[in-house]
């Protein structure tokens, strides 16, 4: 496949700003992979991998595991066979240094970010999101207990996997810190593809199926169905 043909879209967004819920609509709608940064570390640290024991400290701080190792894990996955055709980015980048190894790595491939999406959530709402999500332990789908429940209470519509509460969304200090990193770190590269001209901010407050519709239709606008 030509570089051109293929779609690589970051999407951006606060903690709870539905960025994982839209990766997995969009994985189906467009047939390209979810690529989630926090749920690959996730992964390796369940599995006890090496890279697994080198992100433990930094998660378990609520701070971001360095960019070396990021980048390379996220260069990797992109590498596979499934992912030829490009990828939704969720979790990655999040400041400018991964940013530019993204570039980097895309043009090395003659691709490039085709979009950033900007999901845009008040932090009251953030707070609400957080608190009520829960996740499967098998394939890492997200739920919410009010706003998008399972059909069966603590199991995974998709996979019948058990569902449980991540340990950093149960403390709401915990909650606030996370999210003001992700200002600070996050909000300069949102701006850099916003000068890039290829941002489009998306009012995150809809519900979900609106969201998604608002997303599938500036990314078709850009660059076709
Ligand atoms: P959060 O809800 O805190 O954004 P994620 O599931 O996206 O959670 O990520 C969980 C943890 O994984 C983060 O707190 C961080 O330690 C690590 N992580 C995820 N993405 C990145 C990234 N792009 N760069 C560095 N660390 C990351
Ligand atoms: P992120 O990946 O950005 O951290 P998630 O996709 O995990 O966010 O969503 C956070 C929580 O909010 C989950 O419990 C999810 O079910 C819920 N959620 C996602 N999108 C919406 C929406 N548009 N309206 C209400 N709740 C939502
Ligand atoms: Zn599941």
């Amino acid at each position: 496949m030509n570089g051109e043909a293929r779609r690589y879209i970051i999407l951006f967004g606060a903690q709870g700003s539905g960025k994982g819920t839209q990766a997995r609509l969009l994985q189906d709608h467009f047939g390209i992979p979810q690529v989630a940064t926090g749920d690959l570390f996730r992964y390796n640290l369940k599995e006890e991998t090496e890279l697994g024991r080198l992100a433990k400290a930094y998660m378990e701080r609520g701070e971001l595991v360095p960019d070396e190792v990021t980048n390379a894990m996220v260069q990797d996955r992109l590498s596979r066979t499934d992912a030829q055709g490009g990828a939704i980015l969720d979790g990655y980048p999040r400041n400018l240094n991964q940013a530019r190894a993204l570039d980097d790595m895309l043009a090395e491939w003659g691709a490039r970010v085709t979009q950033a999406i900007y999901i845009e959530v008040s932090e009251a709402e953030l707070l609400r999101r957080l608190t009520g999500r829960r996740v499967c332990r098998e394939c890492q789908a997200t739920y919410h207990v009010v706003f998008n429940p399972p059909r069966e209470e603590g199991v995974c519509d998709r996979c019948g996997g058990p569902l449980y509460q991540r340990d950093d969304d149960k403390d709401e200090v915990a909650i606030r810190r996370r999210l003001e990193i992700y200002m600070q770190e996050t909000l300069p590269v949102i701006e850099y593809y916003r000068r890039r001209g290829v941002l489009t901010t998306i009012d995150g407050e809809a519900p979900i199926d609106d969201v998604n519709r608002a997303i599938v239709a500036a990314i078709v606008d850009r660059q076709g169905p």
